[in-house]
């Protein structure tokens, strides 16, 4: 493995930090980094960090230090739940009942409130996971059951493409959504506040559409090998 270039990951943070407006938060996507690459990040300041495997999570939580906020952007199966739930800061990738219902029940047993996000399926291909717009209406206007489980907000994913114009819609498009649930008297409440969406190749499309977190993970750490 090559020497780990320091001031090069430095320069490339502040140059993305330096790119967001001060009301986005910045969750720096470390999948597959290493335990080192992530020290470095954090030694510049940074805490917030996204995984998106369960057992790669589990594993390097324990070896990094604790005031790292971790966030869950992968696609999570009730079966792998158990590796996360006793530390998660916020699982944005929530596409399903049965993934709230085992959330829910794993952050009881760990005596905490487990902060979600619903995740809306915005894009063309059938392959991302998550609701529909009119599941999330339901969900989130309904009484919500899952008393462990404080709803945060909405995550998106647009479609992997070069045209600019269709990830422009699908972003505002979900922007539009969040801003209903927001400004609705029922269910959300004031917890209702983050918008995830944009990665680094699409990143400044989300902002403009209205996005209040970015998961970057490429544009700070390289390319993944
Ligand atoms: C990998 C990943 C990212 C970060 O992607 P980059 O292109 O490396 O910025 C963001 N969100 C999700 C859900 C991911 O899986």
């Amino acid at each position: 493995m090559p020497a780990l270039d320091r001031s090069a990951l430095a320069e490339r943070y502040h140059a993305v930090k330096a790119s967001l407006p001060p009301h986005v938060t910045l969750v720096a996507v470390s999948k597959t980094r290493t335990v080192e690459e992530i020290k470095a990040l954090y030694d510049l300041g940074h805490r917030a960090f996204g995984e998106n495997y369960p057992q790669e999570l589990r594993d390097k939580q324990p070896l990094l230090p604790a005031d790292i906020e971790w966030h869950f952007i992968g696609h999570l199966q009730s079966n792998k739940v158990k590796y996360i739930a006793p530390f998660a800061h916020l699982v944005h990738g929530v596409d399903g009942e049965k993934l709230l219902d085992e959330l829910d029940k794993r952050a009881g047993q760990s005596q905490r409130v487990q902060n979600v996000l619903l995740q809306a399926h915005i894009a063309q291909e059938e392959t991302k996971h998550g609701f529909s717009a009119v599941e999330i209406r339901d969900l989130s206007t309904l009484p919500w059951r899952w008393n462990n489980l404080r709803l945060r907000g909405l995550m998106g994913m647009a479609s992997n493409t070069g045209d600019q114009r269709q990830v422009k819609h699908e972003f505002e498009g979900l922007a539009r959504l969040f801003k209903e649930l927001k400004a609705g008297e029922a269910g959300t409440g004031p917890a209702f506040d983050t918008l995830s969406m944009g990665m680094s190749g699409d990143a400044p499309l989300a902002i403009a559409a209205g996005s209040t977190l970015v998961r970057i993970g490429t544009a700070i750490f390289g390319e993944r090998g």
